[in-house]
């Protein structure tokens, strides 16, 4: 117990702490790389691409898409690379205050971390020509929290971006856990038996990255439904989930029950790597609902050689762990088994 309470003290000595140095983007805000999210994004919003659109909106010109905020900042892959190097080769600087938060973190035994939460606010649109610099402050560190993943502590850094005359234009809360892996809700795996006579407790899959936009999906798969978010405002349809509506920027939506028909509009064959969770070689299909989405998902019934686009497929479900159901197609000529 006072162990718990002389860690709690040593992060809590970090709030308020700058994170490390500030980042200055490689490049300002600019046209090309605009062009480029918002085709990779599917977002066609005119005042993003087109100045005289933009100006009737009532903007000065183009501006870059809100939430693009961290792409002007991101270091890239070669100084990613480098960096790693370097601390690899022990010549990395010295440790920022996030660096010491994680490192106190890993030795109490929190080794496993993932993002929980990202709030952005924007205080004004960007616009080509912006050059923005972001600095992180250490905003909180929770107690020890008992989550369904593992027990762990929530580590909450406060970004602010500001422009190249130093005004404030956004700011973004991002949280993350990190925790001890092997401590969440899954069941303690079965005491082990001699080799030869049981083989080991199979794996679970792994678990969804649940957030408040795509709960219901898997909420639905529990019931044995597909579930389709549906624009309440102009009805129009979209998976994977997110919160806003990209014809017509509602951020109301309900969801549709999908008939679970559709047809093989792509598929992988996954050899490697191999998850102790999956049969290999496992098809992956990009199902093409009649409702007009499409979804990833597996494909009982088929094999590599007989999978094929075109396939009419039919939705089953299978019942994974007592936490995890999911969809899963099969052909539609074949006798449902679920
Ligand atoms: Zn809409």
């Amino acid at each position: 117990m006072s162990e718990v309470r002389s860690l709690d003290a040593e992060l809590q000595a970090f709030v308020g702490q700058s994170s490390g140095p500030a980042t200055k983007g490689r490049h300002p805000v600019n046209e090309p790389m605009i062009t480029h999210w918002v085709e990779a994004m599917g977002d066609h919003n005119p005042v993003y691409v087109d100045d005289e659109a933009a100006k009737a909106a009532g903007f000065p010109g183009i501006i870059a898409p809100p939430t693009m905020l961290q792409a002007w900042i991101m270091r890239g892959l070669r100084a990613s690379l480098q960096a790693d190097a370097a601390r690899e080769a022990g010549t990395a600087p010295a440790d920022s205050a996030s660096d010491q938060v994680m490192q106190l973190l890993d030795e109490a035994g929190f080794t496993s971390v993932v993002a929980t939460n990202c709030d952005q606010h924007y205080e004004r649109p960007l616009v080509p020509g912006d050059h923005l610099e972001v600095s992180s402050v250490i905003d909180a560190i929770s107690g020890e929290k008992r989550t369904g993943l593992g027990i762990g502590h929530f580590v909450t850094n406060r970004l602010e971006y500001r422009d190249q005359s130093g005004e404030l234009v956004a700011t973004m809360r991002f949280r993350i856990l990190k925790f001890k892996p092997g401590t969440g809700a899954a069941k303690p795996a079965a005491p082990a038996a001699p080799a030869d006579e049981a083989p080991a407790p199979r794996p679970l899959r792994p678990r969804p990255a649940l957030t408040e936009d795509n709960s219901f999906f898997f909420e639905g798969a529990k019931q044995h439904k597909l579930l389709i978010q549906r624009c309440v405002a102009c009805g129009t349809l979209r998976h994977p989930p997110r919160p806003s509506c990209a014809v017509c920027r509602s951020f109301d939506w309900d969801t549709l029950e999908a008939s679970g028909k559709g047809t093989i509009y792509s598929f992988v064959v996954n050899h490697y790597p191999q998850v102790p969770a999956f049969d290999y070689p496992l098809v992956v299909a990009l199902v093409e609902l009649e409702e007009g989405t499409r979804l990833i998902a597996n494909v009982s019934g088929i094999t590599p050689e007989t999978a094929a686009i075109g396939t009419a497929v039919e939705v089953g479900f299978e019942d994974f762990d007592d936490e995890l159901s999911l969809p899963v197609f099969h052909p539609a000529d074949e006798t449902r088994t679920n």
